[in-house]
């Protein structure tokens, strides 16, 4: 079976952005259980040659929610509690903010491989906030534009090391 990867972050640093351009054109699944899963993303994703699952986090909860509460918590623990590895998303135009460290922290706690994701890095743009990201501990951060589809070869190495 494929491996597992979990897209966690906290809302609107391009989680699902990142989840559309993996899965591309493939059909995501949507779960509908009720409950945590309920707005659960799952697909077949897929960087060059390399094949595995994605499941995208706190789909409903982005309006409104700020901080690391309630369904948006559960969610994301039971898509970090299946995963093999987890991509933490970050804003690195933004930088660091307490709710990514909130983010962070339950990656870290997980003990499963995190790679970092300074994501809205196109044209080399949030250099400053990927340096933040360092200051997580959870190794460099592979700058990435999910939206123009940039830094994929290192999005590609970093999960063949953590596989
Ligand atoms: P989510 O809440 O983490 O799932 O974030 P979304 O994928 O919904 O994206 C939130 C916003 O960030 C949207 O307006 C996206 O178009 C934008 N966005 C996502 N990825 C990028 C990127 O790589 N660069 C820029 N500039 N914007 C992005
Ligand atoms: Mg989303």
């Amino acid at each position: 079976t494929l491996p597992l990867v979990a897209i966690i972050g906290r809302p609107n640093v391009g989680k699902s952005t990142l989840f559309n351009r993996l899965v591309g054109k493939k059909l995501a699944l949507v779960d509908d259980q009720p409950g945590v899963t309920r707005d659960r993303r799952e697909g077949d994703a897929r960087i060059g040659h390399f094949h595995f699952r994605v499941v995208d986090t706190a789909g409903l909860e982005e309006s409104d929610a700020d901080s690391l509460t309630g369904r948006m918590r559960a969610q994301t623990e039971a898509a970090v509690d299946d995963a093999d590895a987890i991509l933490f998303v970050m804003d690195a135009r933004v930088g660091l903010t307490g709710s990514d460290k909130a983010f962070a922290d339950l990656a870290r706690r997980s003990g499963k491989p995190v790679i970092v994701l300074a994501n809205k890095a196109e044209g080399n743009r949030g250099l400053e906030g990927s340096y933040e990201a360092f200051g997580l501990g959870l190794g460099d951060p592979v700058p990435v534009s999910a939206e123009h589809g940039e830094g994929m070869s290192g999005l590609l190495e970093a999960l063949m090391l953590a596989l």
